[in-house]
């Protein structure tokens, strides 16, 4: 394979642009060329498409963001809208494409694999709602600025001797949620994939101020529902002074963090690798430490499982 592209696709994601920086680097070490694709599908399909350098995808790695922009492109999920994606990667000499994105992505790349185009897909996204994967790139940037976030929440909360709730992305994923509720030393993390009895969040709040605590916080993952409603269920429940943050697009901003940039950079030299063996269909991902790839289609049939060792521990400390 002489000559490939990149493109991004869905909700962008802290760590992508370190993605492409890889590819671009490790494709160009191994003597091929890289075209960038602006705009995700619905570019392709407009033949935005550039080629990079080495110095094109400098001074990126830091960013959060996508430089190749990203876009959802409804005539993308037609047959039409594929084959005038094929027509342009053809018009550009381009033989196998890397996809960074969500699963709708990936179910884009398969349908262009199937269709006779290799493409292999990279998970980016914060909600880590991949199966096939442990980590997404960028679920750890966004986990960092919750934290954060509701580090300085808590100082308030404290002030002023508060109960908050904070709801957080992820959309039907916990993931965020849970993890940033361990982190963060909540009350309770209420999430998707578990059901947590009303009373048990109540019975936790008023437990915690009848030995002084001064606050309470409360994540609320998207997936269940709305932070506000959430909000005045507790206040009218239990009388505690109750506030709400929805923390919304600030999660999905910012400088990745290290491990996503290393997660980034590994699972994008891994798509040129598989490119290279003559590989489509693939979705790259890690699990246990390890670079991993699984077909794409089998992998968007499985359900990402969130670690409920995680909620145990939590659910065991939150006393
Ligand atoms: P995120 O999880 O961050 O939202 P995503 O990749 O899941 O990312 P989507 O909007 O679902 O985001 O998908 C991105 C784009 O992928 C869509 O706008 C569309 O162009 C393409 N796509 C999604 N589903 C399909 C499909 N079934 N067939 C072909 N293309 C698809």
């Amino acid at each position: 394979m002489k000559r490939i592209g990149v493109l991004t696709s869905g909700g962008d994601a802290p760590g992508m642009n370190a993605a492409i920086r890889a590819v671009v680097r490790k494709a160009i070490y191994h003597d091929m060329e890289v075209f960038g694709i602006y705009n995700g599908y619905q570019g392709l399909m407009e033949g935005k498409i550039e080629q990079l350098n080495v110095g094109s995808v400098g001074d990126i790695i830091q960013r959060g963001g996508t430089m190749l922009y990203s876009a959802r492109s409804e005539e993308f999920k037609t047959d039409e809208g594929q084959n005038k994606g094929i027509e342009q990667l053809k018009k550009f000499g381009i033989e196998g494409l890397i996809v960074i994105g969500g699963d709708g992505s990936f179910q884009g790349a398969a349908k262009l694999t199937a269709k006779g185009f290799p493409c292999i897909g990279i998970p980016g996204t914060i909600d880590n709602d991949i199966a096939g994967t442990d980590y997404t790139i960028g679920f750890d940037t966004a986990l960092n600025t919750i934290i954060e976030a509701v580090d300085k929440i808590r100082d308030t909360a404290t002030s002023h001797e508060r109960t908050y709730v904070i709801e957080v992305m992820g959309r039907d994923a916990g993931d965020l949620a849970l993890w940033a509720g361990l982190a963060n030393g909540a009350e309770s993390v209420i999430i998707p994939e578990k059901h947590e009895p009303f009373e048990n969040v109540v019975d936790r709040l008023k437990r915690g101020s009848e030995r002084g605590k001064k606050h309470s916080i409360i994540i609320l993952a998207e997936g269940v529902g709305n932070g506000f409603d959430y909000g005045k269920k507790i206040e009218s429940a239990t009388s505690f002074e109750t506030r709400v943050t929805v923390l919304g697009h600030i999660q999905r901003g910012g400088r990745p963090t290290g491990a996503d940039r290393v997660l980034a950079s590994r699972l994008g030299g891994k798509a040129v690798d598989l490119l290279l063996e003559g590989q489509g269909g693939r979705m790259v991902g890690i699990q246990k430490n390890e670079l991993v790839h699984h077909d794409i289609i089998e992998a968007l049939k499985q359900k990402h499982s969130l670690d409920m060792s995680i909620y145990q521990l939590m659910s065991e400390i939150s006393i």
